[in-house]
């Protein structure tokens, strides 16, 4: 997608810091996180949310979270939490299908 923050960032166009790459997604760390690690994980492919999942482009997704196993481990972290906001009301601010890596910090539950 032309105009989308995510598709740029995973192109190379918007620099960012990035943890991992391969053909189907890209990881970089947050501009603003929100806790002592956090990474997002995007599909390369532009996919709106997950409200856009659909049994044609899911197979990224399976593929993401292996990536999130690999990455995680490689950091050494063993403790984290996979977050992905779908729609305003949830707090989904870009909208690139993107899930959040959040570690070294605890975490609240149900979340605010
Ligand atoms: P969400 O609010 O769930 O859509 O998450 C979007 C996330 O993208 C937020 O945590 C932002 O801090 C992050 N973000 C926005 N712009 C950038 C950027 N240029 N590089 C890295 N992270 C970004
Ligand atoms: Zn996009």
């Amino acid at each position: 997608m032309s105009d989308c923050l995510f598709c740029k960032i995973a192109a190379g166009e918007i620099p960012s810091k990035k943890v991992y790459e391969d053909e189907q997604c890209f990881a970089f760390y947050d501009i603003d996180p929100q806790a002592p690690t956090h990474f997002l994980v995007i599909p390369k492919a532009h996919i709106g949310s997950c409200g856009e999942i659909t049994p044609e482009n899911s197979a990224v997704v399976a593929h993401i979270f292996a990536v999130i196993s690999q990455v995680t481990r490689e950091l050494g972290i063993t403790d984290f939490r996979v977050v992905s906001n779908c729609g305003e009301q949830a707090g989904q601010s870009v909208h690139h299908l993107h899930f959040h890596v959040l570690a070294g910090r605890d975490m609240t539950w149900p979340p605010g």
